[in-house]
């Protein structure tokens, strides 16, 4: 049960003070009784609540997948850069923010919801969610490489990365797919590093079952399937 006057921001009617002179103005009704105050409570699954005759159907988490491009930070708000959240343009949804981090340099899935158990979920380290990137490299990588960043290399933490999964690419030398089942600050830049290599370019392809919509150009988003949500869990 929420209050009215919430309910209404949430659904984007209007502003709180916004929403509650139209509770006042006697527009809003909550199961066909008009609303008498905006302190009444509304069960948000179940009570249909209307604007001038017009019903809301309530949502309250959001679901978005952006091809985030290189250039904009993985933040709510920023002072100097672009954020992520600057390209959701219109996306509706309140207190939505990105689930983990990527580089400004890099690009490629970024999932951004308002569901925080979903996200702290996702990122909980004993939940080992795998993250596949597509990594270009200064040099090429070896095969010697591969057998360490599976294995697990030291990286100047208290201890090793996890084992990874590596492919290397048949278009270059250059370059590999890495599944990391951690979320270590720079931790694809820095495996790369310990290895006697570096990371050019880095895209995440997915997280989990969520694998990027390559149909979505880069700076773009789309809120996700109801197929998607179900695989996430
Ligand atoms: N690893 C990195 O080094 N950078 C990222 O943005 C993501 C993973």
């Amino acid at each position: 049960m929420i209050r009215l006057d919430k309910y209404l921001c949430e659904m984007e009617a209007g502003t709180r003070s916004e929403v509650k002179a139209f509770i006042k103005k006697g527009r809003v009704t909550v199961n066909g009784e008009t609303a008498k105050s905006p302190e009444q409570k509304v069960d948000e699954t179940k009570d249909t609540v209307t604007l001038d005759g017009h019903s809301f159907s309530y949502q309250k988490y959001f679901y978005y997948m952006l091809h985030k491009p290189a250039g904009v930070v993985t933040a709510v708000r920023d002072h100097h850069d672009q954020t992520v959240l600057d390209l959701l343009v219109d996306a509706p949804g309140k207190d939505l923010s990105p689930v983990g981090r990527l580089d400004k340099d890099t690009e490629g899935l970024l999932l951004i919801t308002n569901d925080g158990v979903l996200a702290h979920r996702l990122l909980s380290p004993v939940k080992h969610v795998p993250k596949t990137y597509l990594v270009h490299t200064k040099k090429p990588v070896t095969s010697q490489m591969c057998e360490k960043l599976e294995a697990g290399v030291e990286i100047g933490d208290e201890t090793p990365t996890a084992p990874a999964k590596t492919k290397l690419l048949s278009d270059t030398d250059c370059g590999l797919l890495l599944t990391i089942t951690e979320g270590r600050f720079h931790q694809v830049k820095r495996m790369l590093q310990a290895v006697g290599n570096e990371v050019v370019y880095l895209k995440r392809l997915s997280m989990g079952a969520l694998v990027l919509d390559e149909t979505l150009s880069k700076g773009s988003w789309r809120a996700l399937t109801e197929e998607e949500k179900a695989q996430l869990g």
